[in-house]
């Protein structure tokens, strides 16, 4: 199948036009990728186009009547990406920084991530630009409650089940629970995922993305013979993610010895006392402060020497300009696009073991997964449970991708995507075109 030159295919679809055509555009990265794993693919050309674009975009702008009085308008997003293998499933996001193009993105890599893990969904995401902290409590649940209702066209338990993301919390999704319930005039547990567990969420969906991603480094640790007793660990990044993997690396023996987080970063060569540090942080807001540690940038951590490195934070970290200083033996992409295109390649000739983000981070979805399942069925499962199917499905689709990188001699994210792109593209073909 021929590659697709972005530049070119964009101009022809008219209304897609990427916002900024740069090396941290991160839909121009999902582009990227996409090619470069769809020429390794035998599909129609025409299969291969359709799969490259969201199918379905909406913006709002809505007014929300802040504390002070005044009314401030804010914008947010909902993209589905792929409704070809099931309902679209992805999470919102709270960020000043969210854009079409990130949330494109993020969409596009949710399609790919739920067909690698085989889980019947296509992808979506949503996002508002807004800095959630920079609202009081009640602000934040007019602004979700204003967002939900005008996102409601899209999203619904059979069609568009959302999820939290950066800046959003359990909280947030019962509020969405909640408004959506309301307007249908009864109770709609299934239309969002990472529920508080009293209202329908599930047991595990908290530790669910840090303890995937565990999964996977234990695999790569494996592979790589490396102990995971005693392996050096950085975390960049300190939040729902970043925060349970260091517990699960803390858990597994391994010594975590940087973690930063947006105001700044702390690094012991010992080790940390991850629990203590997670106490700190409830208490303190940040990492900043722990005691016994010295401080680290977040540039720092990223060329810290260590057996694991796990971007938890945000896309773009590693790129053209420090992939090169990169010294960690295993790159596990606990956030979404940590690593750009470029920054790729370097890493793969540095010989750096990626466990690429639609593999890593895929935990979280898994166990949204149950939930919906459990919230239709109104039948909910033990921590047991929902342990074992996690690590089930993680280190089964870690062998997947490990394996298909050695039988065609490509890296880890192409194998990966080679594996997703191809399984939707044989779903949409058995489906056909309509009409
Ligand atoms: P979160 O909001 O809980 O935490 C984000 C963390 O990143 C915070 O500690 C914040 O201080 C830190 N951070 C923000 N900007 C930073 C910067 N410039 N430098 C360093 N640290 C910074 O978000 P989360 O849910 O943990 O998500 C983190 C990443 O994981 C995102 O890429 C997200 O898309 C991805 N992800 C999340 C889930 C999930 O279940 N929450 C699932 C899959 C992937």
């Amino acid at each position: 199948m021929v590659a697709l030159a972005p530049e070119t295919t964009l101009k022809k679809t008219g209304p897609l036009v990427l916002v900024e055509q740069k090396e941290t555009n991160a839909y121009a990265n999902a582009l990227a990728q996409f090619d470069k794993a769809v020429a390794h693919l035998n599909l129609n050309r025409g299969i291969a186009e359709s799969l490259r674009y969201p199918k379905r975009e909406l913006t709002v702008n809505f007014p929300v009547k802040m504390d002070n009085g005044e009314i401030n308008v804010f914008t947010g997003y909902r993209v589905h990406h792929s409704t070809v293998r099931g309902p679209t499933k992805g999470g919102i996001r709270y960020h000043q920084d969210v854009t079409l193009d990130e949330v494109r993105a993020l969409a596009m890599w949710m399609t790919w991530k739920c067909s690698l893990m085989n889980l019947p969904y296509g992808g979506a995401k949503g996002g508002v630009v807004v800095n959630p902290h920079s609202l009081s409590l009640q602000e934040l649940e007019k602004l979700t409650r204003r967002y939900a209702t005008e996102i409601s066209i899209l999203m619904n338990p059979s069609g568009d089940v959302p999820a939290p993301d950066v800046g959003t919390t359990p909280q947030i999704m019962a509020w969405i629970m909640d408004t959506y319930s309301m307007h249908e005039g009864f109770s709609h547990p299934a239309v969002v995922t990472g529920k508080p567990i009293e209202i329908g969420g599930s047991h595990g969906r908290i530790e669910a993305t840090g303890h995937g991603v565990m999964y996977a480094v234990r695999e790569a640790l494996r592979t790589a013979g490396i102990q995971p007793k005693g392996a050096t660990v950085a975390v960049q990044g300190f939040g729902n993610v970043g925060s349970v993997a260091a517990r699960a690396a803390h858990d597994m023996k391994c010594n975590v010895i940087a973690v930063t987080d947006v105001t700044g970063g702390i690094y012991n060569a010992n080790g940390f006392d991850v629990p203590a540090l997670m106490q700190h942080v409830r208490e303190a807001g940040s990492v900043a402060g722990f005691p016994g540690c010295d401080s680290i940038t977040n540039a720092e951590i990223l060329a810290l020497k260590c057996d694991v490195l796990i971007p938890a934070a945000l896309e773009n970290q590693i790129t053209s300009l420090n992939a090169d200083k990169v010294q960690c033996r295993i790159l596990a992409e606990g956030a979404n696009g940590p690593t750009t295109p470029e920054a790729d390649d370097i890493l793969n000739d540095q010989g750096v073991f990626i466990i690429p983000d639609i593999l890593c981070n895929a935990g979280g979805v898994t166990v949204s997964y149950f939930e919906w399942v459990q919230d239709l069925q109104s039948f909910f499962w033990t921590d047991e449970e929902i342990a074992r199917q996690l690590e089930r499905i993680m280190v089964s689709a870690f062998n997947a991708v490990v394996g298909e990188a050695r039988k065609r001699g490509i890296d880890h994210r192409t194998a990966a995507q080679v594996l997703a792109i191809d399984r939707v593209a044989q779903a949409l073909m058995i489906r056909g075109i309509y009409p």
